[in-house]
């Protein structure tokens, strides 16, 4: 098994790379963001829950998420890896995710990171935000605020994973083809 953890702040890429690994490496694609707009979408218990959180750029709480994501790993356990994207976001929620890898015998091999300045974060998700749809996209202040929580409670997870010698920092500037040109060398050089 493969298990990756696609990394990095808001509008870095992670989603439109993670496809690209999934189609390669065979890999069964968990976005925790995906999973909450579709509930949101849907106006599930969860969903809206979730929604009173996103629509301020601020995380869903731990319980919830970790919640969330051992249903969709228990769902989906016929596979040969997963690509968890939008997940862990804190130092609990990636202390969860490798309790429950162990627990079925596995580990994530790789933390990618995608580095991306800000400047080019803010002008990517004011893109995005023109077809998205996404009402966190569209506030420059939740941006800012989406900002500011990857620094605080997310960006620490790069210490939590180099300590298992497992962190991978990739240039995300270029175009989305370069981005995945150097996402497959580093992955196949760790697997080589
Ligand atoms: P992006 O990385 O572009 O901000 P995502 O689609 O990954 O977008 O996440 C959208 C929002 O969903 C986040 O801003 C956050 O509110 C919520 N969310 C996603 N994943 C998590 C998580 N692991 N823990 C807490 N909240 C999350």
């Amino acid at each position: 098994m493969i298990n990756i953890v696609i990394f990095g702040p808001p509008g870095a890429g992670k989603g439109t790379q993670a496809i690209k690994l999934v189609d390669k490496y065979n890999l069964f694609h968990i976005s925790t963001g995906d999973v909450f707009r579709k509930n949101m979408k849907e106006q599930t218990e969860l969903g809206v829950l979730a929604q009173s959180y996103i629509n301020k750029g601020e995380l869903v709480p731990d319980e919830v998420t970790i919640k969330m994501l051992i249903s969709e790993i228990e769902s989906n356990t016929n596979v040969e890896g997963y690509i968890f994207d939008g997940f862990p976001r804190t130092t609990p929620q990636a202390e969860a995710l490798d309790k429950i890898l162990a627990e079925r015998g596995t580990s994530i091999n790789m933390c990618l990171a995608l580095d991306v300045e800000e400047e080019e974060l803010k002008e990517r998700l004011r893109k995005r935000a023109l077809d998205s749809g996404r009402a966190d996209d569209a506030n420059p202040e939740v941006i800012q605020n989406r900002i500011k929580v990857y620094l605080e409670e997310t960006s620490p997870l790069k210490a939590y994973y180099a300590n298992q010698d497992k962190f991978v920092k990739i240039n995300g500037h270029g175009s989305i083809d370069d981005i995945t040109a150097r996402l497959f060398e580093s992955i196949d050089s760790i697997l080589a």
